[in-house]
């Protein structure tokens, strides 16, 4: 018998009426932002461990020894998986506060003057170190990658490193293409200009660790890497809210905190961005760790190997459609094949995948600062459910080429396009239009279609994303930046 009023059933069937709306979590449709282990009972057990946490502060761990206790317990891990035996670290709530943190750490660890300072990564790194640039008042000094193989190449590093540079990053690998730089030589390079160098491992740090087979070596068996962020909350198949960030260096990981004493209240010791802060990613990622161990990892990472083998075999049989260089790991992606003469637009291609039931990731072009160009793409993100609907999913893949073959790139919605010929002609300056109000800038996003005001809960009513990428593509990017802020602003107040 339910204890439990009417009210709190209306409520709780109200949120699963949301739910039901939203895009779908499990079962391997969605090829990006999930990370489905297609095990029901870790699905469970994360949220029993959240649920037995739910009032716990992960502020104090003196007070509350359980949060202490697991986040030893996840950095073992993590230092393990990562061959660092002596590294030390921090849980985080995610990537993005791994990334600042390890930004953090190397600016206040060298101690450049207050307004100088520069980070060198790689124009495939994670966005997450522009906003740790921004956050901190550095320069984030973007290098162009090969685009052949879209790794970055150490000598085109080297030349970008000047005396305001504190750190050195590279991914492994990379989001938008899943390749891994070369952390060897670019560990070299550090070693030889005497900087710390930070391996973003979020996205496959823990696939990438029992990866079956042989990798270039990218963890902390390289000397010169002195920091490694890995993401729980991706493929440690953990819920949102978790991720590491380990340092080879006991004072390079101090100089993360925030530690203060001079006010009237509490004293303060933060070891992440957050003041008092949920237990539940900790726990979640601390009981899917404890109950599948290495082993558990190891046999969830062989079925995604074996599915992107057979993803990125399926994709090179298809004439217009080329994988993106030579990702190592279990992200890649595609793009028009340059060498076909007949190549299919990805965007279309992912369009019309999308009418078979599996949804794909769209990524804009990108010109790099030499001038080359990292052509628009379509993103996979290979979990351990995919190989439980490989089949259907290469029907789906093969099927929407078909489809997609001779179509055009989708044109821009006509506004977008008037839009970005004002800027062209000088009619319309980046300035005029960042210093649009809210309200104007609003009126021109409803004018290209995209309207923040459309319902989120009425599936596919959200928003017209070929026209989000149109604009990405045809405007000046701070203008496209300052559009999407407001988007999302009124989406959440419509
Ligand atoms: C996801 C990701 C991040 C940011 O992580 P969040 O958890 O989304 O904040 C950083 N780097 C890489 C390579 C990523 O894939």
């Amino acid at each position: 018998m339910s204890t439990h009023s009417e009210q709190y059933h209306r409520t709780l069937a109200e949120l699963a009426r949301r739910r039901a709306t939203d895009a779908p979590t499990h079962g391997g449709r969605v090829l990006s932002y999930v990370y489905d282990s297609g095990l029901a009972e870790l699905d469970d057990l994360a949220g029993a461990a959240a649920k037995l946490v739910q009032p716990v502060n992960g502020l104090d761990p003196t007070v509350f020894g359980s949060v202490a206790t697991m986040e030893r317990d996840l950095i073992a891990f993590a230092r393990t998986a990562f061959h660092g035996p002596d590294a030390v670290g921090s849980v985080t709530s995610g990537g993005t506060e791994s990334c600042v943190l390890a930004v953090k750490a190397a600016r206040d660890h060298a101690g450049p003057t207050p307004g100088t300072g520069s980070i060198v990564l790689p124009a495939t790194a994670h966005a997450a170190f522009d906003k740790a640039a921004r956050l901190l008042g550095v320069r984030a000094v973007r290098v162009p990658v090969d685009p052949a193989t879209t790794r970055v190449r150490p000598a085109d590093l080297a030349a970008a490193i000047d005396d305001d540079t504190f750190l050195l990053i590279a991914s492994a690998p990379n989001y938008p293409t899943g390749a891994l730089d070369p952390i060897a030589e670019i560990a070299d390079l550090a070693r030889a200009r005497d900087l710390p160098l930070h391996v973003d491992a979020c996205l496959g740090g823990f696939a990438l660790a029992w990866w079956p087979e042989p990798l270039p070596a990218w963890d902390f068996r390289v000397p010169g890497v002195t920091s490694i962020s890995a993401d729980f909350h991706k493929y440690g198949y953990a819920p949102k809210g978790a991720s590491v960030i380990l340092h080879t260096d006991r004072d390079r990981h101090r100089a993360g905190f925030f530690a203060t004493t001079e006010w009237p209240g509490y004293p303060i010791v933060n070891p992440t961005l957050l003041g008092s802060r949920s237990a539940a990613g900790l726990a979640s990622a601390w009981a899917i760790t404890d109950y599948l161990g290495p082993d558990g990892f190891a046999a969830l990472v062989a079925p995604i190997a074996r599915a992107t083998a057979s993803l990125r075999a399926a994709v090179d049989a298809i004439d217009g459609l080329a994988v993106v260089g030579a990702p190592d790991g279990p992200v890649f992606a595609v793009v028009a094949d340059p060498t076909s003469a007949a190549p299919i637009d990805p965007h279309r291609w992912s369009a019309a995948v999308a009418d078979h039931g599996f949804t794909l990731q769209e990524q804009p072009s990108y010109t790099q600062n030499d001038g080359t160009v990292l052509p628009a793409s379509t993103h996979l993100t290979v979990t351990p459910v995919t190989a439980a609907v490989l089949d259907d999913l290469i029907a789906a893949l093969t099927d929407g080429a078909a489809q997609a073959r001779g179509q055009d790139r989708a044109a821009a919605p006509e506004a977008l396009a008037g839009l970005a010929q004002a800027f062209d002609a000088g009619a319309l300056t980046v300035d005029d239009a960042l210093a649009l109000d809210s309200a104007s800038t609003e009126a021109a996003l409803v004018a290209a279609g995209i309207d923040p005001h459309t319902d989120p809960a009425v599936a596919g009513d959200a928003l017209d994303l070929p026209a989000i990428i149109a604009a990405i593509e045809l405007l000046p990017r701070p203008v496209t930046a300052k559009m999407l802020t407001e988007f999302l602003a009124s989406y959440a107040n419509p």
